[in-house]
């Protein structure tokens, strides 16, 4: 059984206004780098240890947070014990163009690194201080390029749309200047306002600058026509990549593959040893002091876990696979699952079809290009 790991670095050096990830500002030099190091290691043995056998890590992905603030040897250590644990083709870091400079790029190459996901968000200096980022543009290009340049790693960008004042030829140009410097993945995505963020209040109150929602689907359009153009392939709903490019450790969630969530508000979601089709999902609390003192005295982070059963991850592989373009392989599905995903579906597919919302090819179903922009109300109504 192929395994994705993802580990949580639950650090940034501020919080931006929009962001409800599970991550806490602070001082760098406040990061128990080692310390931390060690419990997710210690998390990854327990994690392991109650999964059949067989199981092996074949993709690594540091998300957070903002991990390429981890001290690259801290972060080499975790390579090396989930290398141990299985077979690895793709580790990736989350980097923020702050915390990316050459040393880094080869200090984590010689761990193992061989992708960088980095958050330039936006290349004008207006958009990134709407944003609240601590980047500029040149700081954010940059970056891009001192990655580039190092060789032997894969570069990915994200670039956020439909930030206020933003215009199409100002979004293109950025998309351009990205590919031109050699990225050659985009994950690309609208500004959304979450509730308990520092955007989602002044949103409350009325007070934040957006954009209107037809401005920002026009956007959606001509991303799509700016990276198909240059040669990248619109793979899932906000993701791009040139031939060979594409993310493999979020193929394997799209995929609906199981995953392992390692570290302090991390989530997790893996089968149980008596059913291999039927699991269980955690999520580790978010407080980084309690994760490593409860691995230190040898016993799983505190969290929540909850039954994950065949229905619940059929649901989870159609609302994922619908929004790639390969779609969901049905027999696979039903395969991992014991559960065909036809059965009580067939009215809402025939409706969806009929719409022209959704291909059925009999052995896959997708959701064609023209109606990307409403997957999430198709998937919705075929859940
Ligand atoms: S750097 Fe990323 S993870 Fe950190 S606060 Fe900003 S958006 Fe959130």
């Amino acid at each position: 059984m192929d395994l994705a790991v993802y580990v949580h670095f639950p650090w940034c050096l501020q919080r931006c206004p929009y962001c409800d990830f599970a991550t806490e500002a602070i001082n760098p030099a406040r990061i128990p780098h080692a310390r931390y190091a060690d419990a997710v290691v210690r998390e990854l043995g327990l994690r392991l240890a109650a999964l059949p056998p067989g199981a092996r890590a074949r993709t690594l992905f540091f998300g957070g947070g903002t991990p390429s603030l981890w001290e690259p040897d801290a972060l080499g250590r975790v390579i090396a014990a989930v290398a141990a644990r299985g077979e690895l083709d793709e580790v990736t870091v989350e980097c923020n163009p702050t915390s990316l400079d050459d040393e880094r790029c080869a200090r984590w190459k010689a761990a193992g690194v061989d992708r960088v996901s980095i958050g330039v968000q936006s290349l004008r200096d207006e958009h990134l201080r709407y944003l609240g980022r601590l980047h500029d543009a040149d700081g954010a290009a940059r970056a891009v390029r001192t990655a580039v340049r190092s060789g032997g790693l894969r570069v990915s960008a994200d670039v956020m749309f439909g930030l206020a004042e933003q215009s199409v030829e100002a979004l293109t140009e950025d998309l351009g200047a990205l590919l031109g410097d050699g990225v050659e993945h985009l994950s690309c995505y609208a500004l959304t306002i979450e509730p308990g963020t520092r955007f989602g209040e002044l949103a409350r109150k009325g007070r934040l600058p957006r954009l209107e929602d037809d401005r920002v689907a026009t956007m959606y359009e001509a991303v799509e026509r700016a990276c198909e153009g240059a040669g990248l392939s619109h793979y899932e709903v906000s993701n791009y990549a040139r031939p060979g490019a594409t993310s493999r450790h979020n193929e394997a969630y799209w995929r609906g593959e199981w995953y392992l969530g390692l570290g302090a508000g991390a989530v997790g979601c893996a089968p149980t040893p008596e059913d291999g089709r039927a699991g269980e999902r955690w999520r580790n609390d978010a407080d980084a002091g309690a994760y490593c003192e409860r691995l230190e005295q040898g016993a799983l982070p505190p969290g929540e876990t909850e039954a994950v059963g065949p229905e619940v991850r059929v649901r989870e592989g159609l609302m994922l696979g619908l929004r790639t373009a390969a779609g969901v392989d049905l027999a696979r599905l039903a395969g991992r699952t014991g559960v065909d995903p036809r059965a009580g579906r067939e009215a809402a597919v025939a409706r969806e079809v009929a719409r022209g919302n959704l291909v059925d090819e009999g052995a896959r179903w997708s959701i064609p290009r023209s109606r990307w922009l409403v997957a999430d109300d198709v998937v919705a109504r075929v859940f």
